[in-house]
């Protein structure tokens, strides 16, 4: 049955499109966002759609868009460039915005799905990553505005369905792409695509050994609808555990975007993770779902989004 959603940090690159699958499903959608790292470009076809509305709005400032029957909760920066220069915003969107959003599925009975983050394992030692996994994090390094606010987020949202039944879920979402990506986001497949396709050196940093797991936009908006019509309230990952080491994922960048230029090291960032890739057992049992989106085929099919980006 088509249902009333609030989607926040809907202007954003994931969020954006969770709006579009929920809008084919016939549902109506209420987009929340206060434009800190996203953008409204990214509804711009939406403009004519009647069952979809957007309001520029703060999580962390209490708000009540009526009753809803299902709520995303997606604001918070994501980037390491965007919570490094948001950091404190980070944290506040992690645990007032969060806690906001639960308030408006407690009064209104809604379902709650929040995106938290394959960063809660941090720096793992257990791998490939299982949900059981507790993690290894530097709460006070560069990155633990980041990765604390999400790991907060996890037990506010764990202790909303213990202590009041509120009926929710937790995707850890690991590294997606695809169009909308912000340009200049700092991320590792924006950064690549950008620079091969000015015809500027891509930039690794360290030795390009550490790897990361990629995954489509499409692929992870299939699974995150399906398990928030699952009955689980415990974490399940979602992403792709073909791991590539980043020397690697420049190399696909340069195939698919023909670009000659070359690679070049810069340091490695504090506290960056070693290696990560998801355990999927959980979500191809409980949901049906496995990735079915190659890197390769995934960048070619944002390859013309980001010439337009560069243009
Ligand atoms: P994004 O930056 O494109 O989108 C986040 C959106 O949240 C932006 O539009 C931003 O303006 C909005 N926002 C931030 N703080 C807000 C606030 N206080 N009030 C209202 N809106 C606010 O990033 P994304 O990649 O689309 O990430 C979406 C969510 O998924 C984030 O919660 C992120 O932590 C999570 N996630 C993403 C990835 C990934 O690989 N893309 C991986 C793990 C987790
Ligand atoms: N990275 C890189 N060059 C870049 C941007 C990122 O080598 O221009 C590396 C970064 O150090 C990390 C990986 O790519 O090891 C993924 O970085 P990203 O910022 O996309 O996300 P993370 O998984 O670290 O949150």
């Amino acid at each position: 049955m088509p249902q009333r959603i609030l989607v926040t940090g809907a202007a954003g690159f994931l969020g954006s499109h969770l709006c579009d699958a929920l809008l084919a499903k016939g549902n109506t959608v209420i987009g929340v966002d206060n434009l800190c790292t996203g953008n409204t470009n990214n509804l711009k076809h939406l403009a004519a759609e009647s069952k979809f509305s957007f309001i520029e709005q703060d999580i962390c400032n209490a708000f009540d868009p009526g009753k809803v029957d299902f709520i995303f909760n997606f604001a918070s920066p994501a980037s390491p460039i965007d919570y490094t220069r948001l950091g404190v915003e980070t944290l506040f969107v992690g645990s007032t915005g969060t806690i906001n959003t639960l308030d408006l599925a407690k009064k209104y009975d809604a379902g709650y799905l929040h995106a938290s983050t394959s960063e809660c394992y941090g720096d793992p030692l257990v791998h490939p990553q299982v949900e059981t996994y507790w993690g290894n994090v530097n709460p006070i390094g560069p990155r633990s505005v980041y990765d604390e606010a999400k790991r907060f987020s996890e037990a506010v949202v764990m202790a909303y369905h213990r202590y009041y039944g509120v009926n929710t879920h937790l995707v850890r979402i690991f590294n997606t792409y695809g169009p909308r990506l912000q340009v200049n986001d700092g991320r590792v497949i924006s950064n690549f695509m950008a620079q091969a396709l000015r015809g500027e050196p891509l930039t690794i940093y360290g030795d390009g050994s550490q790897t990361r797991s990629f995954c489509y936009v499409s692929d992870l908006i299939e699974g995150i609808v399906l398990l928030a019509d699952s009955e689980e309230h415990l974490p399940v990952n979602i992403g792709n555990p073909d791991e590539w080491t980043i020397l690697e994922c420049a190399q696909e960048v340069l195939a698919v975007t023909g670009a000659k230029t070359e690679i070049i090291s810069k340091p490695l960032p504090q506290d960056d993770p070693t290696r990560r890739r998801p355990d999927i057992t959980k979500a191809k049992t409980l949901l049906g779902w496995e990735p079915k989106v190659s890197l390769r085929q995934g960048l070619e099919n944002s390859l013309q989004y980001f010439k337009d980006c560069v243009k």
